[in-house]
């Protein structure tokens, strides 16, 4: 049993290393190396680019990207002047791309995004995660393909298929599904909303006045509903 607040990101216990820093899951390691096996045979070099990523770590890339420490890209990957927003449009902004702290699929150790080292490295090894880099003519198109071939096979899907006014399409995010809904089944807004609340966040009070729409449309990605 999954303990009720490690979906938050404040504490997870069930955490391997799998090389080069980065952690997952035990039940995930396992199902994704057998695919990083089955991927090699087939020409595919999959990798982590980014895996577990705790509380804290989400709070700091929220807040850098809220004073513009970090890039702020729009739906279309366009860069966003900070200055020129207001604190709702900022909210909005980083959510497209960022999850708020303690609603971030990254803070379970199921979920990983992934991109194909030698084909990448074949161009120069530059990856700025972007979604030309796994359409028709990116380094990492074949293995998005291939994923679409395979994933399921090996338990994955990818939450971020489909920009629903949500989340942005992510085709690099994958999810191990069986573990990832032991802790989908323990979301619960009560208990970000407290968690936020004693948070060192900027934007908070304009995230607060915002959450009951934010938790529904981020967080379980359900996004604009028609
Ligand atoms: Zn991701």
């Amino acid at each position: 049993m999954i303990h009720s607040d490690a979906w938050l990101g404040l504490h997870n216990p069930y955490l391997v290393d799998v090389g080069n820093g980065h952690q997952l899951h035990p039940d995930v390691a396992k199902a994704f190396t057998a695919m990083q096996s089955h991927a090699a045979i087939d020409g595919q070099d999959i990798q982590i680019v980014s895996s577990y990523r705790g509380f804290q770590r989400q709070l700091s890339i929220w807040n850098r990207k809220w004073t513009g420490e970090l890039p702020l890209l729009d739906e279309n990957e366009q860069r966003l002047d900070v200055a020129a927003l207001t604190d709702e449009q900022k909210v909005y902004a980083i959510l497209t791309w960022s999850a708020l702290p303690g609603g971030s699929r990254h803070h379970w150790g199921t979920d990983l995004d992934v991109f194909d080292k030698s084909a990448v490295d074949a161009c120069g090894g530059k990856l700025d995660l972007v979604d030309a880099e796994y359409r028709d003519g990116g380094p990492c198109f074949a293995l998005a393909c291939w994923m679409g071939n395979h994933l399921a096979e090996h338990g994955f899907m990818r939450p971020f298929m489909r920009n629903n006014g949500g989340v942005a399409t992510e085709l690099w995010h994958l999810s191990y599904a069986p573990t990832a809904a032991e802790f989908e089944a323990l979301r619960n807004p009560e208990q970000l909303r407290r968690c936020i609340e004693h948070a060192d966040m900027q934007g908070k009070s304009t995230v607060l006045t915002l959450f009951d729409e934010l938790y529904p449309r981020y967080v379980l990605n359900e996004g604009l509903k028609a």
